[in-house]
């Protein structure tokens, strides 16, 4: 079983000190194929952006390597280098997020890919995951060109799993208003099999109130599959016609919230495609989301997630699934 993820991986710098930094790579889509290839190591998992020919570039690709997440898809640019972003703490523990990802190699994915005729490796997937931010980074043209595309795969007989991930400034930033964003997240869900969406999305763009709004603005586009994530309130779902509400994990202590819904994605995505139910790959998503939210960063390093993996065995021969 394939699956291709289309998204932007950046270098991530996180203040550990004054002026000492960490670097790690990340970006949500990124850090969801992390995680379902750490929860599901049978699948095989591509991840779909552009980078650099520079030296971080490679290193970036050895990061996405190291993890066993295939990299054929991972397209170089001549002329431009990952986005990066850096992480600064205050002195009352609030973070702020900084971002030079104006001009990265990430945005050129689509005339790379058309360049390098890439097309029959999208085709022997089963299922291609994008989100939100896939679709904001890219220009008015090359979106098209990505919709056209998604039509394709979609008669292909492949299915699609949208996270919209919604941001406002990255909409803006690339000259884009509100009701360009509105207009491609409805594309991208009347395309979708699976939707992820986050109600804080729908409470700015559609004016949803309640979790309730969101399944009934997304069933009426047509979404078979729906998961619509509130924090610590937990996850309606929806699928086989029936909706039901999936408790968030009680935690001790919340250390950083960063990636909750990418793991949470990550994990659904894991037990899901391979064979589970969709509660089951939802309870198991909230104990992966709820055990990253106890942790520094977007990505948990592996030997925490060895420990997760232990206490909470994707166990196909029998009791968890
Ligand atoms: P996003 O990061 O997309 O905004 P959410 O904040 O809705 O996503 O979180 C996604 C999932 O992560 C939730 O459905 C829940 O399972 C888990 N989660 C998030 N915050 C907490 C929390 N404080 N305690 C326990 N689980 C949490």
């Amino acid at each position: 079983m394939k699956i291709v993820l289309l998204g932007e991986c950046m270098v991530e710098l996180f203040q550990l000190v004054e002026n000492v930094y960490h670097q790690n790579f990340a970006g949500d889509v990124y850090n969801t194929a992390v995680y379902l290839k750490r929860a599901a190591p049978n699948l095989d998992v591509q991840f779909f952006s552009a980078v650099g020919t520079d030296l971080v570039s490679d290193q970036l690709v050895a990061a996405v390597d190291a993890e066993k997440i295939g990299t054929s898809l991972l397209l170089r640019s001549k002329t431009a280098r990952p986005g990066l972003y850096m992480i600064n703490t205050d002195c009352f523990g609030e973070r702020s997020f900084v971002y030079w990802r104006d001009s990265s190699a990430a945005k050129q994915v689509m005339q790379l890919f058309a360049a390098q005729q890439k097309q029959a490796e999208l085709l022997t997937s089963q299922w291609f995951y994008f989100s939100g931010i896939s679709l904001a980074i890219l220009s008015a043209a090359d979106r098209e060109q990505l919709f056209v595309l998604l039509a394709k795969l979609k008669a292909a007989g492949i299915k699609l799993i949208f996270d919209p991930n919604y941001r406002p400034a990255l909409w803006q930033n690339n000259g884009n208003d509100i009701a360009q964003c509105r207009e491609a997240f409805i594309k991208a869900y009347q395309l979708a099999d699976i939707a992820l969406p986050g109600l804080d999305d729908h409470k700015v763009l559609f004016e949803a109130n309640h979790a309730e709004d969101v399944l009934a603005q997304l069933k009426t586009l047509g979404v078979p599959e729906i998961l619509v994530k509130n924090g610590k309130e937990g996850v309606l779902l929806y699928a086989d016609g029936q909706s039901q509400a999936i408790s968030a994990v009680q935690v001790k202590k919340v250390v950083d919230t960063t990636a909750a819904g990418d793991s949470f994605n990550g994990g659904y995505l894991a037990a899901r495609l391979q064979g589970a139910n969709a509660v089951k790959s939802a309870e198991y998503a909230a104990a992966l989301a709820g055990f990253v939210v106890q942790h520094t960063g977007a990505i948990v390093s592996r030997d925490n997630f060895a420990v997760f993996s232990q206490d909470h065995p994707l166990d196909f021969a029998g009791a968890t699934l």
